[in-house]
């Protein structure tokens, strides 16, 4: 089982095994090649080596651009910063890469071990006086310098990441915050190793058909697929989120339900040396800390001053005008619910494991909606071509399958993009099934990002955890699945399309609170008819969707929304609760993570029967990493901008239309961070949003619909 290595253990020169540089893929220049690592090459015993020599190299050019005589300028300083740490980034992408989608023991040993030392080697630059004095004298003179407005971006956004990383504050303070930042990466990295253990380590075998009762077909032959790959037999369920949420919608077995229901909402929380709710709690206090150190009152205001959103109250307020209509909305879904459960002679109370199974069941008879008769229309491969297809009408972007791409596990696919003028734009990898080896969830990343400077063309890579059909069959998506697809290509395009000249500001380096528009925002095309009607084909015949399974299926698209709303909210909230919390005093008893959540959902009345969409103890988003700690609330910050995005399209009466397409590119999908997010969308939209749209996109302006 992982442990958490203790920052006194660390060595800044990370034992190497014996591997000869020349015999190291992880050092060839793989930049001729597209970008495209030799993954068939790459064993785990080549990354240690090869940090340790990129790590060196980095931190020597850092030594030269800060010593320099020559008084700084944007070359020698921040274009010199842009040009410095290539090979070590190259390396720490395939790493981020390998450690998410297919890790094993040896990979996460790496892991373990190089995550303190990233996390110190980044420190010490943003840290490095010398540097910050000469990036400082770059941002004080900047207007004589005749920057154009990307460069002039460059070197704010260099001068606030420094500050906000402590480069200002006093050697003592310094020393304090290394500390800090290393054992939150040592933490980090525990953390998802041991959600992806408790993950691993449940399986609830189904043998026979009383076991299966109520599961549709689709469901039966994805776990079969799953024995097959464990070389067992049986129907065996695990816990990622494509195979819990579809067995909790239709098992019938009201105990098994429960019992899937547990493993999952558990994961993180069991006790024992895989039990994540410590770590939670140390990594709350720290950053606590980290955010006093740097002269803020907590760190949801330290997070907030870099986003979009600026201050808590306007995250609040935003979240505080949705949960009420939303809850409203769950309250009377619970009580149709539980009205059907005693119809059903049922002579219990509506739990959380049968909240999706009675949704089911009301859904279908409220919008005669049928999960089971949708499915055979939403084949992967459909939903992949429906995803390329918008981004053509969109873009001109055109999309040809190169198989010929070295990849890391056999399941993923290459396809090369190009524009309407036949130039190469990029690289996309799809890597979309679950596997025991890869974690829960679904991300975009990038294996190489695009920026002029050195002239990278961008490679990006989309990770999901779909079930696979056993025996080549066509996999086929919940409509929910096929969200996601569009909503991680999104992201892919982000990267994919970004247009310009500096790394710092390239595709998905923007703020977490805008981040999440690009991906959304495209979400909206999968649910238009015009789209449906030319993708979602029956994986058999190749018949479109009957017009009335179409229509019902728009139709359907707000039910049991106020659910949905309310798990995401409750964690929403309950991030900012966490991450508002002072830095304890000596003597305070430790953070007790389950109690904790508790006293967040007690106070925004979070109803009995719906937990949390991610709980504290195997909450990625803010404890792996953390790159959404106090800023969970992103998602739903984007859509208010994505809802009235949207509209932009529609106003004009063409859901492709060019114009609007182009300006969405040009100020949003290419634009990298050149601009402020609320400058940004505002070139696009001539003003900004207010929260109307994302209101009616979700159900909730209209009255709610009562049900019996
Ligand atoms: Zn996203």
């Amino acid at each position: 089982m992982p442990e958490i290595e203790a920052p006194t253990l660390l060595d800044n020169s990370p034992a190497a095994p014996a591997v000869a540089p020349s015999d190291n893929p992880l050092l060839e220049d793989w930049t001729a090649n597209g970008g495209v690592p030799p993954f068939s090459r790459i064993r785990a015993a080549h990354f240690q080596p090869a940090y340790a020599q990129a790590l060196a190299e980095h931190a020597a050019e850092i030594a030269v651009i800060a010593a320099q005589p020559e008084p700084p300028t944007f070359a020698n300083t921040i274009a010199a910063l842009e040009l410095s740490g290539r090979i070590l980034e190259r390396i720490d992408n395939v790493f981020q890469l390998l450690a998410g989608a297919h890790t094993d023991e040896a990979l996460m040993k790496v892991e373990r071990a190089m995550a303190p030392l990233m996390a110190r080697h980044w420190n010490q630059i943003r840290t490095n006086a010398a540097l910050f004095r000469r990036i400082d004298a770059v941002m004080r003179t900047a207007d004589s310098l005749g920057l154009d407005a990307e460069q002039a971006r460059v070197v704010e956004r260099y001068h606030t990441t420094f500050r906000r990383a402590g480069a200002a504050l006093e050697e003592r303070a310094k020393r304090r915050l290394a500390e800090i930042m290393e054992r939150l990466a040592a933490l980090g990295t525990a953390f998802s190793q041991n959600v992806l253990a408790d993950e691993q380590a449940f399986m609830l075998r189904l043998e026979d058909e009383a076991e299966l009762a109520g599961l549709p077909d689709f469901i039966r032959e994805s776990l079969q697929s799953e024995a097959t790959e464990r070389g067992i037999d049986g129907y065996p369920v695990t816990l990622s989120r494509s195979t819990v949420e579809p067995f909790l919608q239709f098992s019938d077995r009201r105990d098994l339900r429960e019992k899937v229901f547990r493993g999952f909402v558990m994961r993180g929380d069991n006790g024992g040396s895989t039990d994540n709710k410590a770590i939670a709690a140390e990594m709350v206090r720290l950053r606590a800390e980290r955010a006093r150190l740097l002269g803020y009152a907590d760190f949801v205001h330290y997070r907030l001053e870099d986003a979009m959103a600026k201050t808590p109250t306007a995250v609040r307020d935003l979240l505080g005008a949705v949960w009420r209509p939303a809850r409203a909305s769950a309250l009377t879904d619970r009580d149709a619910m539980q009205a059907l459960i005693r119809e059903d002679g049922g002579n219990f109370k509506l739990e959380p494991w049968d909240w999706r199974y009675y949704a089911e069941k009301l859904r279908r008879r409220v919008c005669d909606f049928d999960e089971t008769a949708i499915k055979p229309y939403l084949s992967l491969d459909r939903m992949i071509e429906a995803a390329f297809y918008t981004a053509g009408r969109l873009f001109g972007l055109n999309f040809t399958p190169r198989p010929d791409v070295a990849v890391w596990h056999p399941d993923v696919r290459a396809w090369q993009l190009s524009g309407s003028d036949g130039k190469e734009v990029g690289l996309f990898f799809g890597d979309y099934f679950a596997r025991a080896s890869k974690r829960s969830g679904a991300w975009m990343m990038s294996i190489r990002e695009q920026q002029k400077l050195g002239g990278d063309t961008p490679v990006i890579v989309n990770v999901c955890n779909f079930a696979k059909a056993p025996g080549g069959e066509a996999s086929l998506l919940s409509f929910e699945d096929a969200r996601t697809l569009f909503h991680e290509f999104g992201h892919a395009l982000h990267g994919l399309l970004s247009s310009v000249t500096y790394p710092m500001i390239a595709g998905t380096n923007v703020a977490t609170d805008f981040v999440e528009l690009p991906s959304q925002l495209f979400e909206h095309w999968l649910q238009q008819p015009e789209l449906l009607r030319r993708f979602a084909l029956h994986y058999q015949t190749g018949a479109p969707m009957p017009e009335q399974l179409l229509a019902r299926l728009i139709a359907a698209r707000n039910f049991n929304k106020g659910f949905a709303t309310l798990e995401y909210i409750a964690c929403a909230e309950t991030d900012l609760d966490l991450h508002a919390l002072p830095p304890p005093d000596p003597g305070d008893p430790p953070l007790d993570a389950r109690a904790f959540e508790a006293a967040s959902l007690e106070r925004i009345g979070m109803p009995e029967e719906i937990v949390m969409r991610h709980r504290l103890p195997h909450f990625a988003h803010l404890f792996s990493g953390g790159g959404y700690a106090a800023g969970y609330y992103s998602y739903m910050w984007s859509e208010v901008l994505d809802a009235d995005a949207f509209a932009a399209f529609e106003e004009t009466g063409d859901i492709f239309d060019p114009t609007t397409a182009q300006r969405l590119r040009d100020c949003v999908y290419a634009a990298g961070g050149r601009q402020e997010p609320a400058e940004a969308y505002k070139a696009f939209r001539g003003r900004l949003p207010t929260a109307d749209a994302l209101l009616r996109k979700r159900g909730f302006a209209a009255p709610v619909v009562a049900v019996n």
